[in-house]
């Protein structure tokens, strides 16, 4: 079994919020075997004039508040925790760079690196130079760089922001996070789908009627309304996550497992995917004021650092359509908001009903041989937030018979939980971070996949498109549900169960 090598692993950003509520632990979590905790170090990095101990004392607050004993997190963080504040002017990089050096010398690594980069967006371009500028982008081990999301704000920024990662480091040492693809489930989607013969057989336009994913948010957009509001829910959701579980819900299954023939099936069904049309094929929206859990919540236009008048959207309903010959004319629907009711993640697969029902269905009798009596449809239900696993829902008899004698039916449901049969699950981060250490690619964004998805929504991005207000606690604008009746064959799009 590959094991993790002895590395130090820098992060800029290290005062942040990401670097403390889901890297620090993540790293901790992964240290927790003796031998590689011992020589694997983390180098803090950001412009804050904090000093190693400072760092240690924040890392130590933030594993506390997951739980973790008071002693061994303590020894932990004073063996394993640097920091190096890093200006934006001067020698900082050379600085930088002379750190990990003594570093290095001192606790006996062996040149193995990995730089994350936990930055605003604006600062992924010039830390990329930096490194490269200073030579960090090399070493005597392997040297990894790390990019948050978002990657790009268009697809032109986005292929600007390749080129200067390009002029620095090879496509094979950059790892582009989209924490979506961290999550045990999504990658079950894959296993499941090549795993087991019997739903492959099906994955298709004979016998799935559509798809819909749902990332549904009941928070608001708190104290993060100066980024969001110049970025809106398109660039902030759906470009990236959503549009990532419909590329592992729609690929070909792979020639293996290795980490571009997966990569590649992805960007094919990228390439694939038809721009939706503005007009027909988007609704979005803006949360105003309303009440959840009993409490009024104010709109996204009371914010802070969200202007009054705002026109940024906060909901996105899309409908797109994959042209090729597994997936043409199948209506894939995105949907996704925040002050929706609940947090979900889901796909939902609706395969297609029988050609004639037989039975009794909710009360309503169907004749044999009555074509126009629809028998209800299979569906499989994937959460991935917040009950991981899998629930089929299928027709079984109902006991007894109804008082015309006839056989009535009623829906069940196979459920697996992942909790149930393996206990917690890992927190995304955890996986992505062992990975990146482990030097394996396959869950994260190459080059060509995240330019494609830009290319994808560069219309609707130029698009000047109504954002209907929609009720805090509701599941979006009511424009939605006209809009979904007439996508669909099978009637109205249901608001997640
Ligand atoms: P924060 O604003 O909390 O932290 C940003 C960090 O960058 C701070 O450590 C800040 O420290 C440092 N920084 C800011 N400007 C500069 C600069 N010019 N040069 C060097 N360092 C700078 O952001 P988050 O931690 O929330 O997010 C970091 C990245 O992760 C973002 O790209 C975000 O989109 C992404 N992300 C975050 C998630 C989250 O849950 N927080 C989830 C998914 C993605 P200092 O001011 O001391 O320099």
């Amino acid at each position: 079994m590959p094991r993790i090598q002895p590395h130090l692993f820098v992060i800029f950003g290290a005062t942040g919020d990401l670097t403390k509520r889901k890297l620090i632990p993540a790293l901790y979590s992964l240290m927790q075997d003796a031998d590689v905790a011992r020589r694997c170090v983390v180098l803090g990095t950001a412009r804050s004039d904090w000093s190693d101990e400072r760092f240690r004392e924040e890392a130590r607050e933030a594993l506390r508040d997951n739980g973790y004993s008071e002693e061994a997190v303590a020894k932990w963080c004073t063996r394993n925790l640097y920091y190096q504040c890093l200006g934006t002017e001067g020698n900082d990089y050379g600085q930088l760079r002379d750190r990990v050096e003594q570093l290095e010398r001192h606790l006996g690594l062996p040149g193995n690196r990995a730089f994350y980069l936990s930055l605003p967006p604006s600062v992924y371009g010039p830390a990329i130079e930096g490194l490269g500028d200073v030579g960090l982008n090399d070493s005597s081990g392997w040297t990894r760089v790390v990019v948050e999301k978002p990657f790009g704000y268009d697809l032109d920024s986005a292929q600007a922001l390749n080129d200067q990662v390009h002029r620095h480091f090879d496509e094979d040492q950059v790892y582009r996070i989209d924490h979506y693809l961290g999550k045990e489930t999504v990658q079950n989607l894959m296993a499941f789908r090549f795993g087991n013969a019997l739903f492959e057989s099906m994955w298709n336009r004979e016998h799935i009627d559509r798809v819909e994913i749902t990332v549904a948010e009941p928070l608001g957009v708190g104290g993060r309304g100066g980024y969001y509001d110049q970025s809106g829910h398109v660039r902030d959701m759906v470009q990236n996550h959503l549009t990532q579980l419909l590329t592992l819900v729609a690929m070909e299954p792979p020639a293996s497992m290795e980490a571009n023939a997966i990569r590649d099936e992805k960007v094919k069904v990228l390439n694939a995917l038809q721009q939706p049309d503005p007009e027909t094929d988007v609704v979005l929206g803006q949360y105003a004021a309303g009440t959840m859990d009993g409490e009024r919540v104010p709109a996204y236009r009371e914010a802070p650092d969200v202007p009054a008048d705002s026109i940024t959207e906060t909901f996105a309903a899309l409908r797109l359509n994959v042209a090729n010959w597994r997936w043409q004319g199948v209506p894939f629907l995105l949907r996704t908001g925040k002050r929706l009711p609940r947090k979900l993640t889901q796909i939902a697969v609706r395969f297609q009903s029988a050609p004639i029902s037989l039975f009794q269905s909710d009360g309503a009798p169907c004749v044999p041989q009555n074509a126009d009596c629809e028998a209800p449809p299979n569906e499989l239900l994937i959460t991935l937030q917040p009950d991981e696993g899998f629930d089929l829902r299928f027709e079984v008899k109902a006991p007894g018979t109804s008082p015309d004698g006839a056989m009535a039916l009623e829906s069940q449901h196979l459920s697996f939980s992942y909790q149930d049969a393996f206990g917690p699950v890992p927190d995304a981060y955890e996986t992505l971070l062992r990975d990146i250490l482990m030097g394996d690619p396959t869950l994260f964004v190459r080059a060509d996949e995240v330019e494609a998805s830009w290319q994808l929504y560069a219309g609707l991005l130029d698009a000047d498109l109504p954002v209907h207000p929609y009720e805090a606690g509701t599941w979006g604008p009511a424009a939605v549900d006209r809009l979904l009746a007439t996508w669909t064959s099978g009637g109205p799009a249901s608001p997640p169960a």
